[in-house]
Parts: structure tokens; C-alpha cells; sequence
């Protein structure tokens, strides 16, 4: 059953739950979808004009189906397949929602947006198995050497519940916790964007690790490092150590981390139903509206002129030239820097040094298909799984068994790295990689004999060899936040010289969550009102859009000198 995306509503709880709105732009991007009323409409005049959307991942097939929706004819370019980062691998004679996710693989409630989409186009979900939550039978923490078996997180040694108090405390003290969450709850902008705002400006300067040395509950370095990879949620949070702790508050803050669940059937059924159910009545797709197929990818954007305007002329590999009053980019921003040759007037020039600025996460992951759920069997001796989900500090990492039924195969996420751990992947092959996973867990678990379960050629991916991609998500590091705002603020156009206008971003790379992709969706309706308003259009006076509330909720500007604000 696909969550409820009712956040008015907390199951059973006396307060509102926290979703992913804001903090730095608190605009309800959830209510917003849902309001019968629509987003909005178009100028006759302007019905049936085309625009170029780069990127079928889901940002781009968000806004494609939207616009479709709203009488526009989105020209869909695709360099590789439909899903992008949604991308499930399926195993050659297995049945179809046997996956194995590369990308995107489990999605918190708290993505109301998300989960709006999946209930409109009939998707189910269901419990995700994390390291210690209620679907996980048991979890294996392995550090050092010494591996603890846990049900909860009452069976783990106390340095565990120690850490996991320190930060809890150091939220509290240093990040206003309450205060946060709790405005958030509550949807109370104004309060959010104050108790948002100081922190901005006082740790876009700050790593993670920073943040935590600073606080007196982490003095011990032997904490920061079991907090490193156990952590919060989902564990393994030591290769985001470098990045800007805005980064992280703004996962802890909205529930970004807690009770996963995956979609049924693979995540890629998102995208591709995006792309291939029908939107209205007369029972046509997105995909009807691009004759059955995406454009391959683009090369070049170049920014041409008509009578009364600028156009954008986009050239794909397969040569073929078309101009378009409007295009939207999705993919990674590096791609805008290497792969396709762009005019500089697409867009000013701090704009392009943010495009620069983009960093990235890699991350790698390596998948077995097994012939059953094997890792159940429980030892008598000891009344405990064979196997158990395991975060560790060897080469694995973090290693994820997924039920699909006890007479069915199983899938085993062997290996799901970040940053440096996937770095030191990137020279092996799928074989090599499965080889070293396995000689980590046989130390973990030196009884169980896992290879003889194993029946398919493993599934590996490192997003940052990818083409088309260069990196799993952006994750911005300390002094970033100004970019950041610049690229997300970036659909208010009016405010942009005549001749930037028409082009517009969106994707992961934009949003405010990188590597959820719940920010990535954001951003897409985001760039959904700046075309309408570009094209001439509005939106429904009952139901403001983004750029109709901005100047009420826009994130704060940082000014040059510290502690200022533009
Ligand atoms: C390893 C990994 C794990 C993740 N885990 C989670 C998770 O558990 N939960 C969650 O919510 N999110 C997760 N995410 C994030 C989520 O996958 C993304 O936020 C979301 O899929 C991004 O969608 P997008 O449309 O912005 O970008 P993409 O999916 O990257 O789509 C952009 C598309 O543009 C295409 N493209 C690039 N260049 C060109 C060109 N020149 N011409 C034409 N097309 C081009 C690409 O091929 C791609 O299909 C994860 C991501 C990764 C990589």
C-alpha cells in the first residue's frame, strides 16, 4: 500500500509530521499538485507550442507531463533510457520486479510530493529494509573486527546509544532542533525561514565533521567515528563528513533519513508511467505526444532570435536542428559544461560559476540475485538469521537483503558505497567487485557459504563513470549556499536580463535535497511555473504556484562579508 500523502494528518500522532517542506524555500509543493484546480493555464495563443525538455529522468518527465497537461507539446531528449537516476536493472529470465535499484531505491514519507505522484499513477510501496528499522528482521553492526548482532538498537553495545544521544543532544544545542522541526510541522513559513535563516548563516561555512567537533557531546573522537558509520537513519554518513552541514540538517530536519519504503516493481516505474499513462481524457501520453520515442541527446543549445524574442536552438546526435521558445535542462550541470556545446547567453554569469561550482558524490553498488531468501534460515544454536542487513567498516559497507518471498529469488545489495568507498571500486569489474564483497561478509559471517546462493552475473554501477551523469547527487560542500540559491532561485526570470530568459534548469543538481528525489521534483514544478509564466500563462488565483509566493518565502541572500544578508 502507497503511503498517505496527507500531511495535514499524522498517523495517530497528537502533531503534524514532518515532510520535506522547506527549510530553505517553504512553499507546499504538495498541496500545490493537488489542489484541484490545477497549476495553472496558457494564453490560447500559446497552446500546442513546443518545448524542449533535456532529460527524461524524473524532474524532467514531472515538468513534461505537467506542461503537456496545461496544452503545451514537451520535446522529450533522452542521451541513455527513461528514469535516469530511478534506474532498475532486471535479471535476464526473472520476473520483472525482481530489481535491482542503482539508483534511487527507497523513499521517505516525508516526500509528499513524491508520494502524490506514485498515487495518482497506481504505484504501491512498501517498507524498505534499513539497517534497524521495524522491516529489517535484524541488523549486523561489524567495526573494527567485532561484529554486534541487533534487533533494535537496545541490543547494540552502549557507545552505540551513547552516540546516538550525542547527536540528538548536538541537534538540539546547536541546531534548533525544536525550533526547526517544529515550524516545519507546522508549515509556519515566517518562523521557519528565521530559524532557517540563522543557521544558513552561520554554518554555509561549516563540514559536518566541523560541526561536530564543535560540540562538546562529540569530544571523543572514538564517537565520531562510530557516529560516522552507524549514525542517524540509514548509517554509513562519514563520506558526507566533508560536505557543508546544511547539507545534512536540512535530511535530519524534514525526515528525509527515516522509514524508507520502496517502490513495488522497481523505482523506474515512476518515470516510466510518467511518461507513458495518459493525462487527460483523450487518453494521450507524454510518450504519445514524442511518437513512441525520447530524442536522443543533445549536443549543442544555442540562443537564436525570431521576431519579438529570443528562441533556443537545440542540435541532438542525431544531427536533426530545432528551435524551441523555451527549454529545460535536467541532467547533471557538468554535462552543460562538457557534453553540450552552449552559448554563454544561456545563462549570466554567476549563474555559470555555480554550474561550476557543482560537486559531486560518486557512489557505487553491487547487486547478486540469489536463488532464495537464504540469509532467513535461522541456526538453531544460536536463534539468530544466517545473515543479517550489515554495516560495516570493510570494503562492503553497507549490505542490503531484499525479500521478494520465500519460494522466489532474493536480491543482495552486496555493496552500497559513497565518496571514497566507491573510489576504490572504480577499477574492478562486476566479478572483482562481487569477489571482494564477499570475502568482506565470509569474515562477518565466516559459516555462511553466500556464493553458492548466488545464480546471475552480478549488477554493479559507480555513478561517477557514468556519461551522462559524472556523479550519483550533488552534495554542496562548506561556502556553497549562494550558488545553490542562485541555481534554485533561478525560475524567477523577470529578474534576469531579456536575454537569459527562456532557459530554465531543474533536476537533483538544483534542488536543496540532492540525492532525494523529492528536491529533484521541486525543482521541476518550479521550472513548470516559470514556462507558463514565460509563455504568457498564469495560475489559478485559488492555487499560487512558487513564483506567486516567492518574494513572501524566497531563501535568504547571503551578502560578500559574513553575517550579512542582500
Ligand atoms: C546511487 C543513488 C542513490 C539514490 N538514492 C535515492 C533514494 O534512495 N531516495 C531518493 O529519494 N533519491 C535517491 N537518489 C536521488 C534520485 O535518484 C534523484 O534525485 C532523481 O532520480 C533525479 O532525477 P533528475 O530528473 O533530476 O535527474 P536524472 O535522473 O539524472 O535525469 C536526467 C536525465 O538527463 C539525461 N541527460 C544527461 N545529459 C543529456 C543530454 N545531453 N541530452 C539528453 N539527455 C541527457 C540523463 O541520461 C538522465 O536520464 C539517488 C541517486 C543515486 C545516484
Amino acid at each position: 500500500m502507497t503511503q498517505p500523502v496527507n500531511h495535514h494528518h499524522a498517523d495517530g500522532a497528537d502533531e503534524p509530521p514532518l515532510t520535506m517542506f522547506g527549510p530553505d524555500f517553504p512553499f507546499a509543493y504538495d498541496d500545490w499538485v493537488a489542489s484541484p484546480e490545477g497549476l495553472g493555464s496558457i494564453p490560447e495563443s500559446a497552446r500546442g507550442t513546443e518545448v524542449a525538455i533535456i532529460g527524461a529522468g524524473l524532474s524532467g518527465l514531472v515538468a513534461a507531463r505537467h506542461l503537456a497537461r496545461l496544452g503545451l507539446e514537451p520535446v522529450v531528449y533522452e542521451a541513455e533510457r527513461i528514469g535516469g537516476r530511478m534506474r532498475s536493472e532486471r535479471f535476464d529470465g526473472y520476473d520483472d520486479d525482481i530489481v535491482a535499484e542503482m539508483g534511487a531505491m527507497r523513499f521517505p514519507p516525508s516526500s509528499t510530493t513524491l508520494y502524490h505522484y506514485l498515487n495518482e499513477l497506481g504505484l504501491d510501496t512498501a517498507p524498505f529494509p534499513n539497517p534497524l528499522s521495524e522491516a529489517t528482521p535484524s541488523t549486523v553492526v561489524d567495526l573494527k573486527g567485532q561484529a554486534h548482532f541487533a534487533r533494535t538498537v537496545n541490543d547494540l553495545p552502549q557507545v552505540y546509544r551513547d552516540v546516538a544521544a550525542a547527536w540528538d543532544a548536538t541537534l538540539a544545542d546547536h541546531a534548533d532542533a525544536a525550533e526547526l522541526t517544529d515550524a516545519i510541522r507546522r508549515r509556519d513559513a515566517a518562523r521557519l525561514r528565521n530559524v532557517w535563516g540563522r543557521l544558513v548563516e552561520r554554518l554555509d561555512d561549516q563540514t559536518f565533521y566541523g560541526f561536530l567537533t564543535d560540540s562538546d557531546h562529540f569530544r571523543s573522537f572514538r564517537h565520531r567515528e562510530v557516529f560516522g558509520q552507524v549514525g542517524f537513519g540509514t548509517g554509513g554518513w562519514d563520506t558526507d563528513y566533508p560536505n557543508s552541514m546544511l547539507e545534512i540538517l536540512r535530511v535530519t530536519c524534514t525526515a528525509a533519513d527515516d522509514h524508507h519504503r520502496g517502490i513495488v516493481g522497481g523505482s523506474d516505474q515512476l518515470p516510466m508511467r510518467l511518461w507513458d499513462t495518459p493525462f487527460g481524457e483523450d487518453g494521450v501520453s507524454v510518450k504519445d505526444l514524442n511518437g513512441g520515442a525520447p530524442r536522443p541527446a543533445v549536443t549543442a543549445i544555442r540562443r537564436t532570435s525570431r521576431a519579438g524574442g529570443y528562441r533556443y536552438t537545440i542540435t541532438d546526435a542525431a544531427g536533426e536542428i530545432r528551435s524551441y521558445d523555451a527549454a529545460l535542462f535536467t541532467g547533471q550541470a557538468w554535462m552543460l559544461l562538457n557534453t553540450i556545446d552552449c552559448d554563454d547567453d544561456l545563462l549570466p554569469i554567476d549563474h555559470w560559476t555555480a554550474v561550476e561550482r557543482t560537486h559531486y558524490m560518486g557512489s557505487s553498488k553491487v547487486f547478486a540475485l540469489v536463488d532464495r531468501p537464504f540469509w532467513k534460515d535461522v541456526d538453531p544454536t544460536t536463534g539468530r538469521e544466517a545473515m543479517s542487513m550489515t554495516l560495516t567498516d570493510r570494503m562492503s559497507r553497507g549490505t542490503y537483503l531484499l525479500d521478494h518471498g520465500d519460494d522466489r529469488p532474493g536480491v543482495v545489495c552486496l555493496s552500497y558505497t559513497w565518496s571514497d568507498d566507491s573510489l576504490k571500486l572504480l577499477p574492478l569489474d562486476a566479478n572483482a567487485r562481487m569477489d571482494l564483497m564477499l570475502k568482506s561478509l565470509g569474515e562477518i559471517y565466516p559459516d555462511v557459504d553466500i556464493r553458492s546462493h548466488i545464480i546471475a552475473t552480478p549488477k554493479t554501477v559507480s555513478w561517477e563513470t557514468e556519461r551522462y551523469f559524472m556523479g550519483a547527487f550533488k552534495a554542496n560542500l562548506p561556502g556553497h549556499y549562494r550558488y545553490q540559491e542562485r541555481l534554485y532561485t533561478h525560475f524567477m526570470q523577470d529578474r534576469l536580463d531579456e536575454r537569459h530568459r527562456g532557459f530554465f534548469l531543474a533536476g537533483d543538481d538544483v534542488s536543496w535535497t540532492a540525492g532525494w528525489a523529492e528536491g529533484a521534483i521541486q525543482t521541476a514544478l518550479n521550472a513548470v511555473w516559470g514556462i507558463v509564466h514565460h509563455l504568457g500563462g498564469a495560475t489559478a488565483p485559488g492555487n499560487p504556484g512558487p513564483g506567486d509566493v516567492f518574494e513572501q518565502i524566497a531563501p535568504i541572500r547571503l551578502g560578500d562579508e559574513r553575517g550579512t544578508r542582500i
